[in-house]
């Protein structure tokens, strides 16, 4: 039981809060992370997109997962919902935009075993300490953090990365709108007959999307989004049975499949907090948005929100916590934030809704997808960076391709 201190406190150990400490330790901040240990194994697996592989690069903790990830080249999206307006399947590949590959695919226990390793050989610079945060009071020029040891910290700065339920968020009465949608994602990783070559496959059915994304060597992940009472019901199914029922969803096109690996449902939820700062307080990862997997968004944002936080600290290097560092943080990310969760919610909605014209927007939406080379190029860049859909887009015009459309 003591007294510490530190420039930054980052609160809770998952991806996005180990990723932060990091990068603060790397930019020279005495920063402490408090990480509790995790209380269930995770089974998932993270779509990382390029510009987030390129700062787990930057950060050293690239090398260390390198092995164990999977190039991702060709992202297929197959509309096998049965119904009268159907979508046309749509492939989006990579090398349309000059792309070697969208990113890579891991497990996030590889990960998180990666960041671990990569934090422990910064000293001092970054102290990780196995307790939870009970408390945080705000002081004019800090905040003090107890915690659940019964020891203190003192910091300039704290990072909630605690999560959707995040203490920090509430300590700094950051009001968050919660709400559920009527699915659960089962999630398992299997491997297969035939090889996936880099190619992940999202199968839009009426429940919600049934998403294989490649894992080095012939496995993949799978994230299956179901009703949670079928959910339940297939966790528990023999293992026989439910290889069975994948390879069906697939139709086949991996061969027979094993599974490999625990079998786990997550209820789906959203939250979007209604600011990501207060004073002295930054929120990073799902202590700020959460959203279902849809499209693979989550932790790539809560990435791009540890970049921009660090980024906004170190303009104000004397004072990483005052209000200037505050506001820099809230403007460089609300814009994406918010644009990704409202994207993400309407185009799950769209998949549940069984309405006519929700089904033809969405079939109208994909079908210039699929026709029209310049707007799926858009997609294709925005969803890898925001804002960099738009430059392409001049670039093309510059190039005097931007008649494409025509085709
Ligand atoms: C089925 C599924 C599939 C997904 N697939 C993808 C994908 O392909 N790509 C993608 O980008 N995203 C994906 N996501 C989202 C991604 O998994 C999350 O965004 C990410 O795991 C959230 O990380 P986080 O660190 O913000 O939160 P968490 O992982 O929830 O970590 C929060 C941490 O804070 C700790 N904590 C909580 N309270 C306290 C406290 N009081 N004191 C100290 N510590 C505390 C917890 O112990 C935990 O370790 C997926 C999500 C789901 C559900």
């Amino acid at each position: 039981m003591g007294h510490l201190k530190a420039e930054i406190g980052v609160v809770g150990g998952g991806l996005a809060g180990y990723a932060t400490a990091i990068a603060f330790a790397l930019e020279g901040f005495d920063t402490v992370l408090l990480a509790p240990a995790p209380s269930r194994e995770d089974g998932r697996s993270t779509a990382l997109l390029g510009p987030s592989v390129a700062f787990l690069e930057s950060l050293g903790v690239f090398e260390g997962l390198r092995a164990k990830a999977e190039a991702l080249t060709v992202m297929r999206i197959i509309d096998d919902t049965g119904r009268l307006m159907r979508a046309p399947s749509i492939s989006f590949d990579s090398r349309e935009i000059d792309l070697a590959a969208f990113g890579f695919n891991a497990l996030n226990a590889d990960l998180m075993q990666a960041l671990a390793t990569r934090a422990a050989t910064l000293g001092e610079r970054l102290r990780v300490i196995d307790a939870s945060v009970d408390d945080v009071a705000v002081e004019p020029d800090g905040a003090l953090l107890r915690l659940g040891d019964g020891s203190s910290l003192s910091v300039a700065l704290v990072v909630g990365a605690d999560g959707r339920h995040s203490v920090v968020r509430e300590r700094a009465k950051i009001a968050c709108r919660a709400w559920s949608y009527p699915q659960s994602a089962i999630v398992l990783n299997f491997a297969h007959e035939r090889p996936h070559g880099g190619i992940s496959t999202e199968f839009h059915r009426t429940t919600g999307p049934f998403t294989q994304v490649p894992l080095p060597g012939r496995r993949s992940s799978l994230v299956w989004v179901e009703t949670p009472e079928t959910a339940d019901l297939v966790v528990d199914l023999k293992p026989e049975r439910l290889e069975r029922m994948i390879e069906e969803r697939l139709h086949s096109i991996l061969g027979a499949v094993t599974l490999d690996g625990p079998v786990q449902a997550f209820p789906l939820k959203g939250a979007s907090a209604a600011r990501l700062t207060a004073p002295r307080v930054a929120l990073v990862g799902e202590a700020a948005h959460v959203f279902p997997p849809i499209g693979a968004q989550g932790l790539n944002l809560g990435l791009r929100d540890a970049a921009a936080i660090v980024e906004a600290a170190v303009a104000g290097r004397d004072d990483p916590g005052c209000t200037m560092v505050l506001s820099r943080y809230e403007a460089a990310r609300r814009g994406d934030v918010m644009s990704r969760s409202l994207g993400v919610d309407l185009l799950n909605r769209s998949l549940l809704a069984s309405l006519l014209p929700t089904q033809a927007a969405r079939a109208v939406g994909l079908s210039a997808l699929a026709a029209i080379p310049w707007l799926r190029r858009f997609a294709m860049r925005e969803g890898v960076a925001p804002g960099a859909g738009l430059k392409g887009i001049g670039r093309s015009v510059r190039e005097g391709i931007g008649g494409e459309h025509a085709g």
